[in-house]
């Protein structure tokens, strides 16, 4: 389990509430991802597809700590509901630039709660007939278990609390935190 730590004031002020996930332990469960990853794809040609933005920060250190060849390649969708909850209906913002028809294709993401996004992406995305779609996840919280979808790599389960940080925002902001860290409650009106 994450270790829970306390955060000086100094590194984001009072609006974060404790550390979840450090940097620290990041980089170590990516390179163990990796290991995993590479294994699975020796010899063959990865695309690895990001989901904006939350996604950045894993597909940037991901990719690093993989020693094989990728391409890299982004869709950003938005999911219509209301809040922070998700409803399942997507629209695509911006689709990917490739044709990932006979491609091996590995969604990176940084974080799975509902499943729906994700569970819609791999539709589409499987509708376009890629030689296989794999995920791998940085984060998974425990809703996502009542949704039926195989992710591959995951890299940590969290509780169901809102985090913040290594991509992920709290309207746009702390997504360059380079840990993973929730909230204090005055910051969402709690
Ligand atoms: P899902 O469709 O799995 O419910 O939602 C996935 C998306 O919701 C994530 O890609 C992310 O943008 C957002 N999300 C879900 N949980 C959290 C969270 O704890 N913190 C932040 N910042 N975003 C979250
Ligand atoms: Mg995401
Ligand atoms: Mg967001």
């Amino acid at each position: 389990r994450p270790k829970v730590m306390r955060v000086d004031a100094k590194d984001m002020g009072a609006d974060l509430q404790q550390v979840l996930i450090t940097k620290e332990e990041i980089d170590a469960k990516l390179a163990e991802l990796a290991a995993k990853i590479d294994a699975e794809y020796a010899g063959k040609d990865l695309l690895i597809v990001g989901v904006l933005k939350g996604a950045v920060m894993v597909m940037a250190d991901l990719a690093r700590a993989l020693s094989t060849p990728v391409t890299m390649d982004w869709m950003a969708v938005s999911s219509y509901g209301a809040g922070t909850q998700s409803s399942g209906v997507v629209r695509i913002l911006k689709d990917l630039d490739t044709d990932i028809k006979g491609r091996h294709v590995l969604i990176v993401e940084d974080i799975i709660d509902s499943g729906l996004t994700l569970s819609w992406l791999i539709n589409n995305l499987g509708s376009r007939e890629p030689a296989s779609l794999k995920v791998c996840t940085l984060l998974r919280k425990p809703d996502a278990a009542k949704v039926a979808i195989d992710v591959e790599w995951v890299g940590f389960d969290i509780p169901n609390e809102f985090v913040v940080g290594y991509g992920l925002d709290y309207a746009e902001k702390y997504r360059n935190l380079p840990f993973v860290g929730t909230l204090a409650p005055h910051v969402y009106g709690g």
